[in-house]
């Protein structure tokens, strides 16, 4: 396969197969020793090694005639078929803004003319988003075209040309236990399985199966993108291990949807990739594909309010402003409004949104003592008028110097699901990467891949799910070094660091 730049280095080789780069990694070590912090700078060899081959990607959306499932698989058609229509602000073209992988660039170094950037996709072999061949489940049987007429987020002449390619997508009959999700959902499950819950997580792997055979994709991600579901209890011999989850699971016991997906896609050897905010990924879960090595990731797309906010607050925590309140409503029309609606729903959304500033605080104890932390406040009221365009408004109110205050108040208005829909390509495509990169070190000198908690997804997710006991990063662009920055060690390419030191000499 023919790559969009070649790295010349004595660290780097391009086989047939693979793509491999000796790396070093430093990192700093602290310490305390007789009172005294040491700090020692240490340096780790390791070898990346890349799979050139990019498979044939199929990606089965739990939700899939949603707005994120329906908007997604719309912007994917016509991106593939290269389709334009016309609006009163005159006429608009498919494209992938929004993607950290398809539209923005990353710098590779600097050439006669100054800096070189490219496409973030082109640093490894990546899937196209126009390749991917999707499928999925619904509790509604809503063909895909009717499901996007539902959603209201597309415009109504592109929805047209999407309509006869939409209308042959059915989803699958998906598994619907009321409790989990918000009772006025109930009106649009008429497309449910049957069957003990042992026997529903047996179809759901069937049409995993079925899906890879028909379609001819070699791998699939299956990913949640359906509604938000309350937290379930993590209760000791029910999900805490994975012998425990799998036996609740042959007795029916308290087992959430995403969780029986998630079991159900582990066990066919697939990623799981969450992006609702519930707890899908109870202990057992996390145990089980740890011990299949599968990939799993989460939790909850981060795509508007959330995204600022891990920005805004590392910005003025970063600057050393003392910020002492965050206070953010939201008002939204669409179903998931509508399912938010409902108390111990919202409660999920609640939690999720609320630990993204814990590190960025917790990083500066100058400003925040060990128990002191921003004033935190989320508020989302369903208002049915404005559809999936969300309004959310935030004010952020900091200690500035010598007793005075600063407060900043934001008012976002966006298309959700246009938010949310490159974010799930990007946690697709990027999981898929992940799957074909494995590394050693010389004290460890046997290949591994990443854990299977892929927490390099961080980026993506407002709550993200990291191996137990690792640092949680939240900060926004810690999150983007940390994928730009494996993915240059994976070409032998030191990390980016913005010294710029050849521009600061006499
Ligand atoms: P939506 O309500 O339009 O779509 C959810 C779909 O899931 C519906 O079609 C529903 O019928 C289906 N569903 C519910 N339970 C199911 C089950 N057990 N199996 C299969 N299908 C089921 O919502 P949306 O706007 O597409 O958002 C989807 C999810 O993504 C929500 O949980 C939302 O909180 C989350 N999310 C969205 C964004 C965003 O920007 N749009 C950001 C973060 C998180």
């Amino acid at each position: 396969m023919a790559e969009p730049f070649l790295v010349e280095s004595p660290n780097v080789t391009y086989s047939k197969d693979f793509i491999e780069a000796k790396y070093s990694y430093s990192t700093v070590h602290v310490c305390k020793e007789n009172g005294v912090t040491k700090v020692r700078p240490c340096s780790t060899r390791f070898t990346f090694r890349t799979g050139r081959q990019v498979p044939r990607l199929g990606v089965m959306l739990v939700g899939w005639g949603g707005n994120n499932g329906t908007t997604v698989t719309a912007a994917v058609l016509a991106n593939r078929l290269r389709l334009s229509w016309m609006t009163k602000t005159g006429p608009k073209t498919a494209n992938y803004y929004g993607s950290l992988l398809q539209a923005s660039t990353v710098c590779l170094g600097t050439g006669p003319s100054g800096d070189v950037y490219v496409p973030f996709r082109d640093l490894l072999p990546m899937v196209h988003p126009n390749d991917i061949v999707f499928d999925g489940w619904d509790i509604s049987s809503l063909n895909l075209a009717e499901a996007m007429k539902r959603a209201e987020v597309l415009e109504w002449p592109l929805q047209e040309q999407l309509w006869p390619h939409m209308e042959k997508m059915k989803p699958r009959p998906s598994i619907y236990i009321p409790e989990f999700i918000a009772a006025n959902q109930e009106e649009r499950a008429d497309n449910v399985l049957r069957g003990s819950m042992a026997e529903q997580v047996e179809q759901i792997r069937r049409d995993i199966r079925d899906f890879k055979e028909s379609s001819g994709v070699d791998k699939v991600i299956v990913l949640w993108t359906a509604n938000t579901e309350r937290f379930c209890d993590i209760v000791p011999g029910l999900n805490d291990t994975a012998d425990n989850l799998l036996r609740a699971i042959e007795r029916g016991l308290e087992v959430s949807p995403s969780t029986l997906f998630a079991v159900a896609s582990i066990l066919e050897g697939c990623a799981y990739i969450n992006g609702s905010p519930q707890n899908t990924f109870v202990p057992g879960a996390v145990e089980l594909a740890a011990q299949r090595r599968v990939f799993i990731g989460g939790d909850d797309f981060k795509s508007g309010q959330t995204k600022l906010k891990s920005v805004l607050v590392d910005f003025l925590v970063g600057a050393g402003l003392k910020t002492k309140s965050i206070v953010s409503y939201n008002h939204l029309g669409n179903n998931d409004g509508k399912n938010l609606s409902a108390p111990q729903q919202f409660r999920s959304k609640e939690i999720s949104k609320s630990n993204v500033v814990d590190d960025t605080v917790q990083a500066n104890p100058v400003l925040y003592g060990p128990q002191d932390k921003p004033d935190h406040c989320v508020v989302i009221k369903y208002v049915p008028y404005v559809g999936d365009s969300k309004r959310a408004l935030d004010e952020y109110t900091s200690e500035i110097m010598m007793g005075g205050t600063n407060t900043i108040v934001i008012h976002n208005t966006c298309e959700d699901s246009l938010l949310a829909s490159p974010i799930i390509l990007d946690l697709a495509i990027l999981t898929e990467l992940c799957q074909r990169i494995t590394f050693c070190t010389e004290a460890d000198p046997e290949f591994q891949g990443f854990h299977s908690v892929l927490s390099i997804l961080a980026f993506l997710c407002k709550a993200p799910l990291v191996p137990e006991g690792t640092p949680v990063v939240n900060a926004l662009f810690r999150q983007r070094s940390c994928i730009e920055n494996i993915l240059r060690a994976c070409l032998g390419l030191p990390p980016q660091n913005h010294m710029l030191l050849e521009h600061k000499m006499q």
